[in-house]
């Protein structure tokens, strides 16, 4: 009925319907009022003008109206994924169109919620990848970048979408990387970065391809590989200073054994000599053994300690009695205030004992006849410190912080002289950190230093 009513068809017949029966009235009223008939047409005339412009404009209106509620219906859908259906228009008309608009709009949403889904589970996937990701348009510009990337870069993902590569960051290689990639090839190298720090980075760029094989963009995968870098430089430097370690001895060893075969072996005093450099230099081959079992058995375990119950002042007076002779022998003296306290750690026995003979023996050697060793224990809160110090030569600052390291010595030939491996403090600082605890050392030089090695109590 409403369809029938709101028809153009429906208001033709209706205005028609209406001028006839205005022509009949007006008939029946010129027989009545006597006037005359063309005065009564015009009149039926002008009547039906004024119907036909009203209904005209009202429909002109009606129908602009409809349009533009069904044109902002669909712009909502397409622009912004709106969940509206389409509006129903006042004149029929535009039902079929309204119908079809919707059934589009339904397409289009189905396909904004399906594509808007994707979207954020891509998101997820880069937001949540280990290494930076980047992808740039056909005009180099950055239309996703996750926060990886945004990390190693040292920007924000605020100022990098919509800019160019260039724009946020200015390394030549990763420009011509990805610029080569929009021409179509695949670039994979690892450059240096200095900014916003020096790092080592595995850049992968490809492009990326539309069905019909038209580069639409690149796609760009950062790795951060400056540890791995590192660590191969150490694991490369510590073969080397192992083989230069180990040969020192060995060579000495083949020295002495040539001469003693070459004949000195027949003169009993040269003979005695040799046999002494030959214990010293095999001695120093089987330390250098030793220390380096024990450094891979603490990198090997990592983390799972093999733990009893330890009492520290215990194992302390066992590793000075131990060193009493050594302190004799450099004119050392030792002392170890021992305060009756029980202080216990959890923690691997043999470990810690280690790590306490490897700083009383620095103590003692890297000292002058006359010196003292003061040995002390304390514990603070849930803490355990054990601190060695000595009045010897003391570390230069500039060697401080390396004296940690695998082979690093600050005076080599002090350290050779003495027996050293150069490995003692590499494994003072592992054993800490096996049993969860740290190494620190404050030293002036010529005036003494302090180690101390705090465990979790
Ligand atoms: P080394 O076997 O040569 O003693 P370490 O790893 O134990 O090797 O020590 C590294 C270097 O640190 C030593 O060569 C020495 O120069 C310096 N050093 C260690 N302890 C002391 C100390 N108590 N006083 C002065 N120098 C020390």
């Amino acid at each position: 009925m409403r369809k029938l009513r709101s028809s153009l068809f429906a208001r033709f017949v209706l205005a028609t319907s209406l001028v006839v029966l205005l022509i009949a009235i007006l008939l029946v009223f010129e027989l009545r009022a006597n006037v005359s008939q063309t005065t009564a047409i015009v009149v039926a005339l002008l009547a039906l003008l004024v119907l036909l412009g009203v209904i005209t404009v009202w429909t002109q209106r009606t129908l602009a109206r409809d349009l533009r509620e069904l044109s902002l219906a669909l712009e909502r859908v397409l622009l912004e994924g709106g969940l509206d259906r389409m509006p129903q228009p006042r004149l029929a008309e535009l039902n079929g169109i309204a119908q079809e608009m919707d059934a589009v709009a339904a397409r289009v949403r189905n396909d904004y919620l399906q594509l808007t889904s994707e979207r954020d589970r891509l998101q997820a996937v880069l937001d949540n990848i280990s290494a930076g990701v980047i992808v740039v348009d056909r005009k180099l510009k950055i239309d996703m970048i996750n926060p990886v990337a945004l990390k190693i870069l040292g920007t924000t993902r605020e100022f990098a979408l919509g800019r160019t590569f260039t724009e946020i960051h200015h390394s030549p290689v990763i420009d011509r990387a990805i610029e080569k990639s929009r021409r179509g090839a695949v670039v994979n190298k690892e450059i240096q970065i200095t900014l916003p720090d020096r790092r080592w980075l595995r850049v992968l760029a490809s492009p990326i391809r539309s069905e019909k094989g038209r580069t639409t963009g690149v796609i760009c995968v950062i790795e951060d590989i400056t540890s791995r870098r590192k660590l191969e430089r150490v694991r490369r430097d510590f073969v080397t200073n192992v083989s230069h370690e180990l040969r020192t001895p060995v060579a000495n060893m083949r020295a002495v054994v040539e001469a003693l075969l070459a004949g000195a072996s027949d003169e009993p005093e040269a003979c005695a000599r040799f046999m002494t450099d030959l214990d010293r230099e095999s001695g120093r081959l089987v330390d250098i053994i030793e220390d380096l079992l024990v450094l891979s058995r603490l990198e090997a375990a990592g983390g799972t300690v093999e733990v009893e119950t330890l009492r520290l002042e215990e194992i302390l007076k066992e590793a000075v009695r131990e060193k009493e002779e050594l302190a004799g022998k450099y004119q050392v003296e030792l002392i170890f205030a021992d305060t009756g306290r029980e202080i216990s750690v959890r923690g691997d026995r043999g470990l810690i004992k280690t790590a306490f003979a490897n700083l009383l023996d620095n103590a003692i050697k890297y000292n002058r006849p006359g010196g003292r060793v003061e040995v002390s224990l304390e514990r603070a809160d849930e803490f355990v410190t054990v601190s060695v110090s000595d009045d010897g030569v003391g570390i230069p600052a500039s060697d401080r912080g390396r004296i940690f390291e695998r082979f690093y010595r600050v005076d080599k030939a002090r350290s050779r002289n003495t027996g050293g491996t150069g490995l003692g403090l590499s494994i003072v600082k592992h054993a800490a950190e096996y049993h969860g605890g740290s190494v620190r050392v404050t030293s002036t030089e010529g005036r003494g230093s302090t180690f101390s090695i705090t465990l979790p109590a």
